[in-house]
């Protein structure tokens, strides 16, 4: 019996409902499996934690997760405490510190959701963004000067390196070649920022050479917003810089019917760290503590986590019952324009896992 030592932590908002949530899911699959089990230990970092302590987790919080085979993230900030303080004392310094420099973020309309998009089959919005993870214009370089007086000056540098940018776009062309239609778009705004963003293109077309078999194409960033409304079919693999591919992802989720359901896993490929899935969504601040949180984004997490553990069956198997339940309107919550709350869909999801495992048994 294989046992997957997993870090959850909640974090802020609505991430102390959602995450638990996604912990009940593993177990309910744990329960049905005779060949893998979880070990969970909860880290209560956030904002609360600042309050008692100046600090949004403690200074050797990465030794404490270092050796876990994976990292199950809610979300970062909170009303009182200003956002950059949540987001680089928390998220962002389990992203750098453990070098999760490949940020995934699958779309799809899963089943019975009502997308925006009138024209638009759920066939035809079939998309994986790549967003670069570690440096370009959140690499946290920059400062600030004479604050207060008229000549303040603030600047937030991007730094892109050769090493950064190859990396991240090899592992775009990877996943595009793993994916049925091979076709990458490589989204750069080069006309404008003339040095950075022009060599990416360059190092675009040198990696392109090692997968003669991907097609791809460039897409200025703004374009890119129109086409991913007007001609969605034409997209599958996604790469972008960290700024570009946020707001993108954003986009795409909307797209999809809703913030609530899009995941994201911020990998480590080389595996020499944990690596962390987490909803894309925030803290939530006009919903949290109310039980309306929709946790099926954290449920997308969870299939992105079993799938990264090599545990590709159970993840089929949670996406299945997270489409099940996405397909019966009385188990949407309120950003789907439904009544259900947190715990009933959560309660349907481990249903369906249990229900599964028991006609598995009887065929
Ligand atoms: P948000 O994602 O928290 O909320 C945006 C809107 O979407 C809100 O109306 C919210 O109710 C709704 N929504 C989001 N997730 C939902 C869910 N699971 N179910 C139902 N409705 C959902 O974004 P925001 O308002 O821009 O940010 C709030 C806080 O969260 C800020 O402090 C921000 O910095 C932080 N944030 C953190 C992360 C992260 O930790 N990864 C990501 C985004 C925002
Ligand atoms: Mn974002």
């Amino acid at each position: 019996m294989k046992t997957y030592r997993i870090a959850t932590i909640p974090g802020d908002g609505i991430g102390k409902e959602v995450v638990p949530a996604g912990q009940q899911v593993l177990e309910a699959l744990a329960a049905r499996s005779d060949t893998f089990r979880f070990e969970f230990e909860n880290f209560d970092w956030g904002g609360d934690y600042y309050r008692r302590h100046g600090v949004m987790m403690p200074a050797d919080g990465l030794d404490a997760l270092r050796d876990k085979d994976a990292i199950l993230f809610g979300s970062a900030g909170d009303p009182h405490i200003p956002d950059h303080i949540t987001l680089w004392g928390l998220r962002l310094k389990i992203c750098q510190g453990f070098d999760q420099y490949a940020n995934v973020r699958p779309t799809r309309i899963l089943p019975g959701i009502d997308a925006p998009l009138k024209r638009c089959k759920p066939a035809d919005l079939d998309w994986v963004i790549v967003r670069e993870n570690s440096e370009g214009e959140y690499a946290g370089i920059g400062g600030r000067a004479h604050q207060g007086h008229p000549i303040e000056v603030a600047t937030d540098v991007s730094i892109m390196t050769r090493a950064g940018v190859e990396r991240v776009l090899r592992f775009a062309f990877r996943l595009a070649q793993s994916r049925p239609r091979k076709l990458l778009t490589v989204i750069t705004k080069s006309n404008a920022q003339r040095h950075a963003m022009v060599m990416w293109d360059e190092i675009a077309v040198q990696v392109s050479r090692e997968f003669p078999d991907v097609k791809w194409d460039k897409e200025l960033v703004d374009a890119a917003t129109a086409r991913m409304v007007n001609r969605p079919a034409s997209l599958d693999t996604i790469v972008a810089t960290n700024l570009h591919a946020d707001i993108l992802s954003d986009l795409a989720a909307a797209l999809a019917g809703s913030l609530g359901i899009a995941p994201t896993a911020n990998l480590d490929p080389e595996r020499r760290y944990p690596s962390m899935f987490e909803p894309i969504h925030g803290s939530a601040f006009d919903i949290m503590g109310k039980g309306l949180a929709n946790p099926v984004g954290t449920f997308w997490s969870v299939v992105m986590m079993l799938d990264h553990l090599g545990e590709a069956d159970a993840a089929k198997s949670v996406m299945s019952a997270i489409e099940q339940v996405t397909a019966n309107p009385s188990l949407h919550t309120g950003d789907l324009g439904g009544t259900a709350t947190t715990t009933q869909v959560t309660d349907a999801v481990c249903k369906s896992i249990a229900a599964h495992s028991r006609s598995t048994l009887a065929t």
